[in-house]
């Protein structure tokens, strides 16, 4: 059905902090961000394992006393069957329902790829060993993933991972809209029939957000790198125009169709709580 059919999600992103410090202010933060009824709030996970133990926590803390659904991300490169089994069991018995299933990336140093290769294998385990008790999020590249060989491959291995058994899909962020239309139009012609809701970075950094976009395969395109470039250290100056360019970005998606958005929140809420309200989305409870 088209994108614009699906119930409309709002969700926010968080990183698992190191700090005690850091874990009090995301409890905070998500406290703050109760006000735009967000549908979860993801996890992210270090691939390899390297963050586990501290986003099992913070998953476990959402999950309990925050009043919105808790939802890990889950890596699975250089893990193994077993690994994976043992940590979706213990968030079941947790009353988790929701994972964001994914392939990550080998993290630095490490050698051996273990058990899975791609994330349409683990989205497959994850359905063969839970049945349908997990909802399965993958991640979308409406920009192409930088690996993949083309764009066609990069479509047909976003296929492999809904024919899989994944009910939904959150996009790696972008800023041109047409990139995301243009997706949703390919996955259309293709038969791909779940929601796919764009990812939204709010801009606090040009020099962190450049580093990032250049990593993850993100494009800013010249108007606003060359705008961001003028404001050199000004951060209101930045946190302005990214907070104009963001809501406007947000505003197109919904208009044409998007089914919610998925905030990168970065552990902040300002941003994300200010584009909310320029969009509408902050109602009294
Ligand atoms: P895949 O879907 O497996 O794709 C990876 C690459 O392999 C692509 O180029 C694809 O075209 C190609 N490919 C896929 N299947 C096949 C196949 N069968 N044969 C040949 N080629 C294939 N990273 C983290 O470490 N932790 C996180 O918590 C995290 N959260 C994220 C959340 C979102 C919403 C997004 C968009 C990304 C996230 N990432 C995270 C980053 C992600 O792990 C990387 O982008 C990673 O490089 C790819 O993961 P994937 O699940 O998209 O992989």
């Amino acid at each position: 059905m088209p994108q614009s059919d699906w119930p409309k999600t709002f969700s926010c992103e968080f990183f698992p902090p190191i700090t005690a410090e850091g874990f009090a202010k995301l409890q905070a933060a998500r406290q703050e961000l109760l006000v735009m009824h967000p549908a979860y709030f993801s996890v992210t996970y270090g691939a390899g394992g390297s963050t586990r133990d501290r986003t099992v926590e913070v998953v476990l803390d959402i999950q309990a006393n925050s009043g919105v659904p808790a939802t890990p991300h889950l890596t699975c490169i250089a893990s193994t069957r077993s690994s994976v089994r043992e940590l979706l069991n213990y968030y079941k018995a947790h009353g988790i329902r929701r994972i964001v299933a994914l392939r990550g990336d080998m993290p630095s140093g490490m050698r051996d790829p273990g058990e899975f290769r791609y994330a349409n294998e683990l989205v497959g385990f994850i359905r063969e060993e839970f049945g349908d008790h997990f909802h399965l999020e993958v991640a979308a590249y409406p920009e192409y993933h930088p690996q993949a060989s083309n764009p066609e491959q990069d479509l047909q291995n976003f296929q492999r991972k809904v024919d899989a058994g994944a009910n939904s899909a959150i996009t790696q962020y972008f800023y041109n809209p047409d990139a995301y239309f243009r997706f949703i139009d390919q996955c259309t012609r293709r038969g791909i029939d779940i929601p796919i809701v764009p990812g939204i970075m709010p801009i606090t950094n040009f020099t962190q957000l450049a580093r990032f976009s250049d990593a993850c395969g993100a494009e800013i395109p010249r108007w606003i790198r060359k705008k961001l470039e003028s404001f050199g250290d000004d951060r209101d100056a930045i946190r302005a125009f990214g907070l104009d360019a963001v809501s406007a970005l947000c505003r197109t998606l919904l208009d044409g169709g998007a089914p919610g958005l998925h905030f990168y929140t970065m552990n902040q809420t300002g941003l994300t709580l200010a584009i909310s309200e320029r969009l509408g989305l902050l109602t009294a409870n």
